[in-house]
């Protein structure tokens, strides 16, 4: 049997989890994803419409199909976790099921279980405030959106996962050096996400037999890294520091990632993969 997987955070064609979508599919992968309740009417329309087509194409020449698009919020957990003004939001009103809980229940009703689960999202309301500005409210929204979110969505997805899947996430080297304009507590948040990696490891290995990885991922043009407002600084700066001096693809990233989730890396787990065309290696650039 082909393995299923869950990727979460793919809401367009130019963000990490599109591409990583892309490579497990054409590992033979069955592909579910989840996306944002406000970004999914776009997502599906521009699906429907052959607006990613292109963008579909895999190296076959066969197009990505996704199997099932589940709207998803991972910063609530159950129903009761979901305040008044959201029920209300006419965005959230028009779907239904989207908290951890109840996507994952609902893949367990339409699919019995799955093999590897993705988390590419995040989330920081203030990333463009430096640390020493950042609200408490700001600096734990990006923690609730950007790593407790994999906890939760690992807490409900690992009963339905099979022994041997493995799971996921993307990181950013703002969790270990200091990287000016990452802030709102994204940096903070990535630290986190990395040290949850190893702990969840350790639990998710002894408990299921799945394996935690995290991906540290060079910068992209995507359109939460076009948000945080400096993304086109950063990929020149990795162009002309970095080992490589070549353009980061999101396949490149997406490749690890179908790696990571295959049987080739069984004895990977608890590890944070550097693909970043090795700039995280370098003190000085000449
Ligand atoms: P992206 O915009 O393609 O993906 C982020 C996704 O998160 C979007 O689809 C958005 O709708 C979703 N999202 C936000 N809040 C959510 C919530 N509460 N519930 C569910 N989904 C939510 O951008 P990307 O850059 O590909 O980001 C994917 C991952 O890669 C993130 O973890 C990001 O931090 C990480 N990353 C990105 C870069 C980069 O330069 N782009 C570098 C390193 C790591």
């Amino acid at each position: 049997r082909g393995k299923r997987a869950f990727i979460a955070g793919v809401a367009d064609d130019n963000g990490y989890g599109w591409a990583i979508a892309k490579a497990l599919a054409a590992a033979g992968a069955e592909i579910l994803v989840g996306t944002w309740v406000p970004a999914l009417n776009i997502f599906e329309t521009s699906l429907r419409r052959g607006k990613f087509d292109e963008s579909r194409k895999l190296p076959d020449g066969s197009l990505m199909e996704i199997t099932k698009v589940y709207p998803l919020d991972a910063v609530f957990d159950s129903p009761e976790d979901v305040p008044d003004d959201v029920k209300a939001n006419k965005r959230y009103a028009g779907s239904s099921n989207w908290t951890v809980k109840e996507v994952a229940e609902t893949v367990k009703n339409d699919f019995g279980t799955i093999d590897i689960f993705v988390h590419s999202l995040a989330n920081g309301p203030e990333v463009k405030n430096s640390l020493l500005e950042t609200s408490r409210k700001g600096y734990l929204a990006a923690v609730s959106a950007s790593s407790y979110s994999f906890i939760s969505l690992l807490q409900h997805f690992l009963p339905i996962m099979n022994p041997g899947g493995a799971t996921i996430s993307l990181t950013y080297i703002a969790s270990e050096r200091t990287i000016p304009g990452y802030g709102g507590g994204m940096s903070s948040a990535k630290a986190a996400l990395e040290s949850d990696t190893r702990v969840l490891a350790y639990e998710a290995g002894r408990k299921g037999k799945i394996r935690v990885n995290t991906i540290s991922a060079g910068p992209l043009g995507s359109r939460a890294a076009k948000a945080i407002g400096f993304i086109e600084k950063m990929i020149e700066y990795s162009y002309v520091n970095a080992p490589l001096q070549k353009e980061l693809l999101a396949d490149e990233v997406g490749n690890t990632a179908a790696f990571l989730a295959s049987p080739l890396a069984s004895a990977i787990t608890g590890s944070t993969i550097y693909v970043d065309n090795g700039l995280n290696t370098m003190g000085l650039a000449l």
